[in-house]
């Protein structure tokens, strides 16, 4: 069990197929996602909850077979709260490639900047996730979809990033958005000099 303890709430993923259960393994990087909703929004997690949950269980009513999944570990929402999914020792579908030994964060945003809350809160539960996952390196990796890092993705990276990185078909190449990635390596000092002072 690996429950993030400042979480505000928890909305779990249930729905078969939508997570691996147990498939974490040895965590190694922190994947940054965007919601591409806007931060008016207040309540996303509920929303992502649901709505994972639909894509998921549709696909494998289409074909039973389907390796097909959604999810993430969390969701921090513009005010800075974070509500928990997935349990960090299981995989969520949040990419695909790349997708386990990873923690994936939803940051409620639609190529918005993260909020100052989003950050204070966000770096605390990257600084948490490196405590609980100590292969975690909290660096940023890559700076552009150009110059995305190697395949290894160790550290903090992004949606896109481990698509590239994995060569991929068609990478979600917005995800994380511009703004977020401008944040990146700021969100990855922040996040160290917190796991530093723990
Ligand atoms: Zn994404």
């Amino acid at each position: 069990m690996a429950m993030y303890p400042n979480r505000d709430g928890e909305y779990m993923m249930t729905e078969p197929g939508s997570f691996k259960p147990g498939r974490n393994g040895d965590v190694v990087r922190i994947i940054m996602h965007q919601t591409w909703a806007p931060q008016s929004i207040t309540d996303q997690a509920p929303i992502n909850d649901s709505f994972w949950t639909k894509q998921t269980g549709d696909a494998h009513k289409a074909n039973s077979k389907s390796q097909f999944g959604v999810s993430a570990h969390f969701t921090v929402e513009g005010d800075g709260r974070i509500f928990q999914h997935v349990d960090t020792a299981d995989g969520a579908m949040g990419t695909r490639a790349l997708a386990f030994n990873a923690v994936h964060i939803e940051l409620a945003s639609k190529d918005q900047p993260l909020t100052t809350d989003q950050i204070f809160c966000g770096v605390d539960l990257m600084a948490w996730i490196a405590r609980e996952h100590p292969s975690v390196r909290l660096v940023a990796v890559g700076t552009s979809n150009k110059d995305h890092g190697d395949k290894k993705q160790r550290g903090i990276t992004c949606h896109s990033f481990v698509e590239l990185a994995a060569k991929v078909e068609n990478p979600k190449l917005a995800c994380r958005g511009p703004a977020i990635l401008n944040q990146m390596n700021q969100v990855a000092v922040l996040a160290s000099v917190r796991a530093a002072i723990f």
